[in-house]
C-alpha cells in the first residue's frame, strides 16, 4: 500500500470556500514564506518575484504585465513554491546516511520534499542500501561512460519537466539529438499534449492565440475544465479586470470551484475587506466527458441562431459545409446524457455566445485529459472559426497551461515528434544530421524500461514517477533502468523509485544566483502566451555544490561526447549568451534572440493571431468533424478525476489541506455527490477503497475517506498523485497520447485497511 501521511487520522472537512483569495490568501502566503526562509530573503524573494529585473515564478506558467507591475506581482501559490524552493532545510549526506532507501520509500510525497533542498551529488550504486556522495567529476563521467556504452542511443530517455529554462532545454536537446535519439519526453505529453494536437492541425500552430491585453478587452471569456483559483491564480485578476469593463464569465466545470465562483483581489482594499469581484456569470456543472457534446450542440445553437461570420469563414477557413452539416444533425438526447445538463442551461450559454463580440476559450486539464480531448478542442476551435474569433483584439484561443516554461521547453525543440524544418536548422547550424525517425513519447517512455528496450533514463527536473499514470507500473519500470539520473532541487519520489544505479544531481532554483562561469547569468522562459523574457535569481545558493542545469547538462554532454561534431559545451556553460545567439539561428521564431532578450524580452510570433494567416496544409483554418460518442459507464462504477489540492502544485505537496474546498489535515479523500452515496449505500466519511477497471484489468488504491459534495451523479474527484495508481497507462487521449486522468472508471468498497 502507498505510504499515507500520519496526519490523515486528523482530517477534517468543513464547507467549502465561496470565493478564492482575499486577505486570507495573503496573510498565510507571508506566514509561510517566513516560516520557510527567513524574514529577509522572504523580502527579496518576494519582492523581485514576477518583477522586470527578477526571476520568473517557478510554478504555473500564467503571464505578467507587459508593463507596470505591482509591488507585490504574484500569488498565494507563487508564494508557496518560492518559500518551497528558498527553504532553509537542507538534506545533504548525513540526511542519506540515516535515511537508508527502503525506509525513504515508507515516507510521503509531502514528507520527502519538506526535508529540504539536495545539496550533494548523490549515488546509490547497484544493490547498495543508502545514496552515498559522490564528486561531480565522478558523477559525470559515470554518466558519460553508460552513455557511450549503449548498443543504440534510443536506449536513452530525455525527460524534461516543464520549469527547465529555455537555454536548459536548448542544450539538452542538443545533446540528445548529438548523440542520436529524438527520446525527448516531457511533462507536456501529460497534459496539453492534446491541445498542441488540435491546434496544429486546425489552425497551424498548438499555441494559444492570445496575450494577457485580449483578456482584458474580451467581452466574454469561457472557461471549460479549469480551476484558475488554485492553479493559475493570477488569471483571476485577468478575469476581474475584464468583468470590470463589463465581460461576462461562462464557467463549464463538474465542480463549483471557489475560483470560478467569487475572487476577492489581495491588491485591492476591497478585495482584502471580502468585498471582491463574482466571476462566472452562468456555471454549466459538467459531466466529467461531456465537452465534446455541448460544443457540438452549442455549434448548431448558433447556427440556428444565424449566428457565423461568413466573411471569416469563406476567407480564411476550409470545412466549414462538412462540419454544420454534422453539428445540425446533433442527437439532442446524446448531448443531454453527456453532458447531465438541461437542454435550458445550454441554450442560455450559446445565447452568451451568440450575444458576444470578442469572445476567448480558455481551457486546462479538465479538458486535455479525457479520451476524446483532441476532438473536444477541436470543437472550441470549430465554434471559435463559426464567430471569427481568432486573430483580433479580445478574442481567440487560451489554453493556460501548468507548468512555467513548458511551452518555451517545446519551443526549444524538447519533443520527441520534432519537426523536420527544426531538424534542418540545427543540422545547419552544427553539422551534424540530427536523427529523424521520432523518438518516445512519456508513455512509451515507461513501456520502453518496462520491456527492457532502453538502459539510461535521464530527468531534467521534476518527478516523473510521481507524475506519471499507473505508478506502479512507472515505479517497476524505472527500477528496471540500469542508470536513473535526476537534476533536481528536492527529494522525490523519483529519487526513491529508480534505476539499478540511480544518481541525484542538485540544481540551483529559479530564486537563486547563478554564477556559473564566473559572472551573473540569467536563464529565458516563455508563459502560456508566448511571451518570452529573462529570469535571475539573487539568493545565496543552498550549497556550495550546486551546479546549473545548464552546466550540468553541458557537463555530461562533454563526459558523454568529447568534441564529437565540435559543440562547444564548455563555451555554452560558461556564458549562456552563446546558447541565446543559436537558439537565434536555430529556433523559429526566436530571429535576434539574444538581442531581443536583452532588449526586455519579445513575444513569439503566431500567424493566426498576428495576421489571420493559417499554417496548415490547407494555407487556412480548418473546421473538423468529430463523431459524438457518448460514454457509459457500468452499472455500479463511478467516473472519477484526479485533481489538484490548494496546498499542491503538480506533484510538489505544500502541505495537506484544501481551504477552498473544505478539506484540512488530509488528501485521501474522493468528493462524490449526495446521490451516489445514497445509491451506492455509502454514507459521508465512510472509508472505502478504489478500484479501477480497464479492459479487463483492475488497480487499486486504499483507504480514502469519502467526502459528500457539490458534484455531478456519477462523477468523483479525488487528488493526484494518490490516484495516479488507478490511472492505466494504456488509457491514453487519441492522437495526443495524453493519460485519461479525468476519466477512470473505479468502483468503491468499504475499506479494509487498518
Ligand atoms: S499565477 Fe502562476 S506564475 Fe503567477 S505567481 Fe501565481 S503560481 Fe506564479
Amino acid at each position: 500500500m502507498a505510504p499515507i501521511d500520519e496526519e490523515e487520522a486528523r482530517l477534517r472537512v468543513g464547507a467549502p470556500a465561496d470565493h478564492a483569495a482575499g486577505l486570507k490568501a495573503v496573510r498565510l502566503s507571508l506566514a509561510n514564506a517566513v516560516q520557510k526562509m527567513g524574514v529577509r530573503k522572504t523580502v527579496r524573494n518576494l519582492r523581485t518575484l514576477n518583477q522586470h529585473d527578477g526571476f520568473d515564478c517557478m510554478s504555473c506558467a500564467w503571464p505578467d504585465p507587459q508593463g507596470h507591475r505591482h509591488a507585490a506581482e504574484f500569488c498565494e501559490n507563487g508564494a508557496k513554491a518560492v518559500a518551497w524552493e528558498g527553504t532553509r532545510d537542507t538534506a545533504g549526506p548525513a540526511f542519506f546516511a540515516a535515511h537508508p532507501v527502503a525506509e525513504l520509500a515508507q515516507q510521503t510525497d509531502h514528507w520527502l520534499e519538506k526535508q529540504g533542498r539536495l545539496t550533494h551529488p548523490m549515488i546509490r550504486r547497484e544493490g547498495a542500501t543508502h545514496y552515498e556522495p559522490i564528486s561531480w567529476a565522478d558523477a559525470l563521467a559515470l554518466i558519460g561512460a553508460h552513455f557511450r556504452q549503449l548498443a543504440d542511443p534510443n536506449e536513452a530517455v530525455f525527460y524534461t519537466s516543464g520549469r527547465a529554462s529555455n537555454e536548459a532545454a536548448f542544450v539538452y536537446q542538443l545533446f540528445a539529438r548529438a548523440l542520436g535519439t529524438n527520446n525527448l519526453p516531457d511533462c507536456s505529453n501529460m497534459c496539453h499534449e492534446s491541445t498542441g494536437s488540435a491546434l496544429m492541425r486546425t489552425i497551424g500552430v498548438g499555441k494559444g492565440s492570445v496575450t494577457l491585453e485580449d483578456l482584458h478587452q474580451a467581452d466574454l471569456i469561457v472557461v471549460s475544465g479549469q480551476n484558475p483559483g488554485t492553479n493559475h491564480p493570477r488569471m483571476l485578476t485577468a478575469l476581474e479586470i475584464a468583468k470590470r469593463d463589463g465581460a461576462k464569465i461562462l464557467a463549464i466545470n463538474p465542480l463549483p470551484e471557489a475560483g470560478l465562483l467569487r475572487f476577492d483581489n489581495p491588491q485591492k482594499v476591497r478585495g482584502l475587506v471580502g468585498g471582491g469581484t463574482g466571476l462566472a456569470d452562468r456555471l454549466l456543472r459538467i459531466r466529467s466527458n461531456g465537452d465534446l457534446a455541448l460544443w457540438q450542440a452549442i455549434g448548431s445553437l448558433l447556427l440556428e441562431r444565424g449566428v457565423a461570420d461568413r466573411e471569416f469563414i469563406a476567407s480564411s477557413t476550409v470545412g466549414f459545409d462538412a462540419w454544420a452539416k454534422h453539428v445540425a444533425e446533433v442527437d439532442r438526447e446524446a448531448v443531454l446524457a453527456a453532458t447531465g445538463l438541461e437542454w435550458a442551461e445550454i441554450e442560455a450559454a450559446a445565447d452568451m455566445l451568440a450575444s458576444s463580440k470578442r469572445i476567448i476559450h480558455c481551457w486546462a486539464m479538465g479538458i486535455t485529459q479525457h479520451r476524446n480531448a483532441v476532438a473536444t478542442i477541436k470543437e472550441f476551435v470549430n465554434v471559435a472559426l463559426l464567430q471569427g474569433m481568432i486573430g483580433k483584439p479580445g478574442a481567440g484561443l487560451c489554453p493556460v497551461r501548468g507548468h512555467s516554461n513548458v511551452q518555451g521547453d517545446r519551443t526549444m525543440g524538447i519533443w520527441e515528434k520534432p519537426p523536420a524544418a527544426f531538424l534542418d536548422r540545427l543540422s545547419a547550424e552544427f553539422g551534424f544530421e540530427p536523427p529523424r525517425e521520432h523518438g518516445v513519447d512519456a508513455a512509451d517512455a515507461v513501456r520502453v524500461f518496462r520491456d527492457g528496450r532502453a538502459k539510461v533514463f535521464l530527468a531534467l527536473g521534476g518527478n516523473f514517477v510521481a507524475a506519471m499514470s499507473d505508478t506502479e507500473v512507472t515505479a517497476a519500470a524505472m527500477r528496471d533502468a540500469e542508470l536513473t539520473v535526476q537534476i533536481s532541487t528536492k527529494l522525490n519520489r523519483s529519487h526513491i523509485e529508480a534505476g539499478r544505479t540511480a544518481l541525484i544531481l542538485p540544481t540551483l532554483g529559479r530564486t537563486e544566483q547563478d554564477l556559473t562561469g564566473g559572472t551573473v547569468q540569467r536563464i529565458t522562459v516563455e508563459d502560456s502566451m508566448s511571451a518570452v523574457h529573462a529570469s535571475r535569481g539573487r539568493s545565496e545558493p543552498a550549497g556550495p555544490l550546486l551546479r546549473s542545469e545548464v552546466d550540468i547538462i553541458c557537463g555530461i554532454a562533454q563526459a558523454t561526447l568529447g568534441d564529437r561534431h565540435g559543440i562547444p559545451w564548455a563555451d555554452f556553460a560558461e556564458d549562456y549568451g552563446r546558447i541565446r545567439e543559436r537558439i537565434g539561428r536555430v529556433v523559429p521564431g526566436c530571429d535576434d534572440y539574444a538581442t531581443k532578450i536583452d532588449n526586455g524580452g519579445f513575444t513569439m510570433p503566431h500567424p493566426p493571431r498576428d495576421s489571420r494567416t493559417f499554417p496548415t496544409p490547407e494555407g487556412k483554418a480548418v473546421f473538423t468533424v468529430s463523431p459524438l460518442e457518448v460514454m457509459t459507464v457500468p452499472e455500479g462504477r463511478l467516473i472519477l478525476q484526479t485533481l489538484r489540492s490548494h496546498d499542491q502544485f503538480n506533484t510538489t505537496i505544500y502541505g495537506l489541506d484544501d481551504r477552498y474546498r473544505g478539506v484540512y489535515s488530509g488528501r485521501r479523500v474522493v468528493f462524490i455527490s449526495a446521490a451516489d452515496l445514497a445509491e451506492l449505500g455509502f454514507a459521508d466519511g465512510d472509508l472505502v477503497d478504489l478500484t479501477s477497471e480497464w479492459q479487463g484489468e483492475e488497480r487499486h488504491a486504499a483507504r480514502f475517506r469519502l467526502v459528500e459534495y457539490d458534484t455531478p451523479k456519477g462523477c468523483v474527484a479525488a487528488y493526484y498523485p494518490e490516484t495516479n495508481p488507478l490511472v492505466p497507462l494504456d488509457s491514453q487521449a487519441e492522437e495526443s497520447g495524453t493519460p485519461t486522468s479525468k476519466w477512470v472508471v473505479v468502483r468503491l468498497s468499504p475499506s479494509n485497511s487498518v
